[in-house]
């Protein structure tokens, strides 16, 4: 087999099940093209782990296997595969949930795939053309320990040759429709790079329906399909969707109706956030709940909105039309802004303008969303409810 050696005294971290290998610390490697296997040495020839080539920003590739007896075939991919849909036992047990992340990447073990499981319906996202060469094996591995309906898959990098897509299976009529905490949504699996409906995010949507939503007024800003609309209106008094898009307001309605909720007695605008709350203030329309969950990233005709930079903006806005003792949900999915620093920017921008508040509840992944504990950036999303004080 190839391999890599790493520069003296760059051992520690890998030695440490730090999955992702890192070029900056390889001193010397083999001639390795994308889905080659290699041993990745110490600077005095010491094995430490087998891994593959699967570049992803400024990774190299991703270890399989700590053991240097354990070939890596179909068998393998089987046992990685029934690990992880063993630890899903509680999802595929769940009342009320037929969806969730059936393999995370490297939480896994296999860095730069992912598995969702939606309704006996499997999504396979691929991450780099490495881990896509290994993408025969693992198909097989699939068959012979999983039971589907049919397999879709999507591509995250750039090869004009590969078609993401259908793979096999009976193809369903889209959108079909999945349950998570006995509500229902539709998901598209051939559409564009999302589904309709972001798993990750399966807890905060409920804890959103169960303790902030009852008898109040739902503003969802940057809704998408309006997930977080549809499960909060099962009990708020109205909600209030916004987003850019001219698709959302369809999607969204469909959403609504699928749970018997008519779409006519909520309101949806397309509409761009910050045009939004100067509408709503100037219509003196306040709100109980404002959920703030947006892209990290973003781009219209007239601006480009990042979350580091305008997250302050987005919590400044949303306060003079947030009733007192109101609550904001305040999320990103973004890796480069870390808990840590996602709260400071809370406190910072709050406490400038002289607000009372408390954190009432800081979440992050779900258990489908298994992570790799030694590795940090895998945990990347926080999901935070503020509330007012008088
Ligand atoms: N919160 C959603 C996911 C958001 S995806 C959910 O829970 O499902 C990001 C969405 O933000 C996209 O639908 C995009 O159209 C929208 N968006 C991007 N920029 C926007 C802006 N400036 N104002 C409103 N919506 C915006």
């Amino acid at each position: 087999m190839k391999t890599a050696i790493l520069n003296k005294g760059k051992e520690t971290k890998y030695l440490n099940q730090y999955p992702l290998i890192d070029k900056a610390d390889i001193f010397k490697h083999d001639q390795l093209k994308d889905g080659d296997l290699f041993k990745l040495l110490t600077d005095s020839n010491q094995y430490i782990a087998t891994c593959y080539v699967g570049e992803e920003h400024k990774g190299l590739g991703y270890v399989l296997s700590y053991d240097e007896d354990e070939p890596i075939n179909q068998v393998f991919f089987e046992k990685r595969l029934r690990e992880a849909i063993e630890e899903r036992d509680y999802f595929y047990q769940k009342e009320g949930t037929n969806a969730f992340r059936l393999f995370n990447s490297e939480g896994d073990g296999i860095g730069g795939l992912t598995i969702d499981n939606y309704d006996g319906h499997l999504l396979l996202t691929w991450y780099s053309k490495g881990v896509y060469k290994l993408r025969y094996q693992i198909l097989k591995a699939i068959d012979e320990v999983l039971s589907y309906k049919s397999i879709y898959e999507k591509t995250r990098f750039k090869d004009e040759a590969i078609q993401s897509g259908y793979v096999k299976g009976e193809a369903p009529e889209f959108p079909i429709v999945i349950e998570e905490n006995f509500t229902y949504y539709n998901v598209h699996l051939n559409d564009g790079p999302m589904t309709g409906i972001f798993l990750d995010q399966k807890e905060v949507r409920k804890k959103l329906r169960d303790q902030y939503s009852e008898n109040r007024h739902v503003l969802n800003l940057f809704s998408y399909t309006g997930a977080f609309s549809v499960i909060a209106a099962e009990n708020a008094a109205s909600t209030t969707s916004v987003d850019l898009a001219n698709r959302s307001r369809a999607l969204t309605e469909e959403n609504f109706g699928l749970n018997a909720i008519d779409p006519k007695s909520q309101y949806i605008y397309v509409m761009d956030t910050f045009d939004f709350y100067n509408y709503a203030a100037r219509h003196q329309h306040v709100y109980d709940t404002i959920v703030i969950d947006p892209p990290s990233f973003a781009r219209n005709k007239k601006k480009t909105f990042s979350v580091l930079k305008d997250y302050p903006a987005l919590i400044e806005g949303a306060l003079p039309i947030l009733n007192e003792g109101g609550t904001m949900l305040l999320c990103t999915n973004s890796s480069a802004f870390p808990l840590k620093q996602f709260k400071k920017m809370i406190k910072g921008t709050l406490d400038e303008l002289e607000i009372d508040y408390q954190l009432d509840e800081v979440m992050g992944l779900p258990r489908d969303f298994k992570t790799n504990p030694h590795y940090k950036p895998s945990k990347y999303l926080k999901a935070i409810f503020v509330t007012l004080l008088h």
